[in-house]
């Protein structure tokens, strides 16, 4: 049912059009199992590294059109797969940008392999839109980095292998690598999509100081930067495939003696959903692209793309419950499931008026 007009866009190259096409291939040969999310997830990875699809995100060189493809890809297909992948980047992307040698050879190729499940662990209980209110301290004891505080919303919390996590030390926000057994992930928090994702707590854990102490915010926002482009490539792929959805049901759905696909305020739903992911798609690739090819910042691009995105992408899920009536609010409808997906979109990695914030901020200088 995917369509692939859209590769054809100057923003893309001829491999970017083959790796979309085979990642479609690959998830289409590999079962989720959407009931199991931790094992689900654990798999995934392992297979996704299998595959060398992860090498795309944990890369020393990101190419974020590449990422947010194959987040379009997967999201069209299974919102777990889309976060198993994205899921390495994010956590790995700090090691990748600020790790020493050692780090880098410590974490990375497991990472790319598959062999080692990464979390980005920033958020607070009282610190999530507001991350400089941070409270994890970090203190040296004999050489020894030991950082205390809770992390809450944690991806793959549970099941990650190892940490990026961020505490206070005298020169302020740094950031730390904490392996697994250091950290109490037990306090799970399930979610109206579950995914793998814990409170986690550490307690004098031992970490390793990542990058230069006092730059954790800095790495934080530089590691988000290249991701923030990619959530808009998830919400892409969970709008495009709503839309097919509706298309489909309402071509099939007979009512007041035609089909539902006849009535013009169907067309009409139907005209604003797909010009909605037009527009959102060419902000996101236009931001992708200017990453990848420029030297430019891309503050701005990424925020408008990952707000324009995520809200096109829940108002065309809505839409297409709509279409469904009731059936769209049946478990296991796939616009049902959609509809629980899409929503965190617009408030992880920065929420919609965070983005908004950013924009503003970028005008005004
Ligand atoms: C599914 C999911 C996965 C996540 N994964 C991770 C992860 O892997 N690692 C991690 O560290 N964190 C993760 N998070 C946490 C996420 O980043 C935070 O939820 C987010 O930053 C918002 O923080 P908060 O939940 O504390 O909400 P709050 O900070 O309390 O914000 C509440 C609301 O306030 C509004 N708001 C925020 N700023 C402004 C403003 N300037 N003006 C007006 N209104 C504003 C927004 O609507 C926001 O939703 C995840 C969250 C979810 C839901």
């Amino acid at each position: 049912m995917q369509r692939f007009e859209h590769y054809d866009w100057p923003f893309f190259e001829e491999r970017h059009r083959r790796l979309a096409s085979e990642a479609d291939a690959w998830i289409r040969a590999n079962a989720v199992d959407e009931e199991e999310p931790d094992s689900t997830c654990r798999a995934l990875v392992r297979k996704l590294g299998a595959a060398r699809l992860l090498d795309h995100c944990v890369s020393a060189a990101p190419d974020v059109r590449s990422i947010a493809l194959l987040r379009e890809v997967f999201a069209y297909h299974h919102g777990l797969a889309d976060f198993a992948f994205a899921m390495q980047g994010l956590g790995s992307g700090p090691i990748v940008l600020a790790g020493t040698e050692a780090q880098k050879k410590a974490w990375l190729p497991k990472a790319a392999r598959g062999e080692a499940i990464a979390a980005f662990a920033l958020s607070e209980p009282e610190a999530g839109s507001d991350v400089a209110a941070s409270s994890s301290v970090a203190r040296k004891e004999n050489g020894v980095w030991r950082i205390t505080g809770t992390k809450t919303w944690i991806s793959n919390g549970g099941i990650a292998d190892f940490y990026v996590t961020f505490a206070r030390t005298d020169e302020g926000l740094s950031a730390f690598i904490v392996e697994a057994p250091e950290a109490d992930a037990s306090e799970r928090i399930d979610l109206i999509a579950p995914h793998p994702m814990s409170t986690v707590k550490f307690r004098d854990a031992r970490g390793e100081l990542l990058g230069e102490a006092g730059q954790g915010f800095k790495l934080a926002m530089r590691n988000l930067d290249v991701f923030r482009t990619t959530v808009a490539g998830a919400a892409l792929g969970f709008a495009r495939r709503a839309l097919d959805e509706a298309l489909a049901r309402a071509k099939d759905r007979r009512m007041f003696g035609g089909r539902l696909a006849d009535l013009q305020i169907t067309q009409a739903k139907l005209a604003d959903m797909a010009t909605g992911i037009e527009s959102a798609a060419l902000l996101t690739y236009k931001s992708a692209w200017k990453k990848d090819t420029t030297e430019l910042r891309t503050t701005r691009d990424s925020a408008m793309a990952k707000m324009q995105a995520t809200e096109t992408a829940q108002s065309v899920v809505d839409a297409a419950v709509q279409i469904f009536g009731g059936l769209g609010v049946t478990r296991g409808q796939m616009v049902e499931r959609l509809y629980r997906e899409v929503r965190a979109l617009r408030i992880y990695e920065g929420a919609t008026e965070v983005q908004k914030v950013v924009i503003a901020r970028q005008l005004l200088r």
